[in-house]
């Protein structure tokens, strides 16, 4: 299902352009890590550096975050030790942003934030291969309010993209 929200993309416009190299590299993390599947079916990984800037994707208030992971790799014991953001928006979407580095979430707990207003940054903590970031438009949210039901994401002048395509 899509979402009906239209989203910013969440990095620097620069990432949105299709990159052979940052596809090979998606290539490699799900090879090594397996596949989004179940609930997180239309989560995007974006293939960036440890350290990259990551912007909310609309208004909204967060609701979610884990930020005191140092840990990261490809065994599914480090599947609950990724920094993860997630922003409720309008009609009841939520974006979620996760893998995020040791102490590099910007923002706090019930802060309302705007539209392409630096959130954190991208980094290699929790169930990962290699550093990117996990991105989700879900909604469906659990009680928490932590994760939900993925939608297919859809971007201002972009479109939809879909994981991998970038
Ligand atoms: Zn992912």
């Amino acid at each position: 299902m899509q979402c009906k929200n239209v989203y910013r993309f969440p990095l620097d416009q620069k990432y949105s352009v299709k990159s052979k190299w940052r596809k090979l590299l998606w290539f490699i993390e799900d090879f090594a890590v397996g596949p989004h599947s179940g609930s997180l079916i239309h989560s995007i990984d974006f293939m960036v550096p440890v350290g990259t800037p990551i912007y909310a994707a609309s208004n909204g208030i967060v609701v979610w975050i884990k930020k005191d992971s140092d840990k990261g790799g490809s065994s599914k014991k480090y599947l609950y030790d990724g920094n993860r953001i997630v922003i409720r928006h309008k009609d009841n979407e939520f974006t979620a942003y996760e893998h995020l580095r040791h102490n590099g979430v910007a923002v706090k707990l019930g802060q309302k934030v705007k539209e392409g207003q630096l959130i954190g940054y991208s980094g290699k903590t929790g169930l990962g291969f290699l550093p990117h970031l996990h991105f989700e438009v879900f909604s469906k949210p659990s009680k928490d309010q932590s994760e939900g039901t993925t939608l297919e994401a859809r971007f201002k002048n972009i479109g939809k993209i879909r994981d991998g395509d970038l």
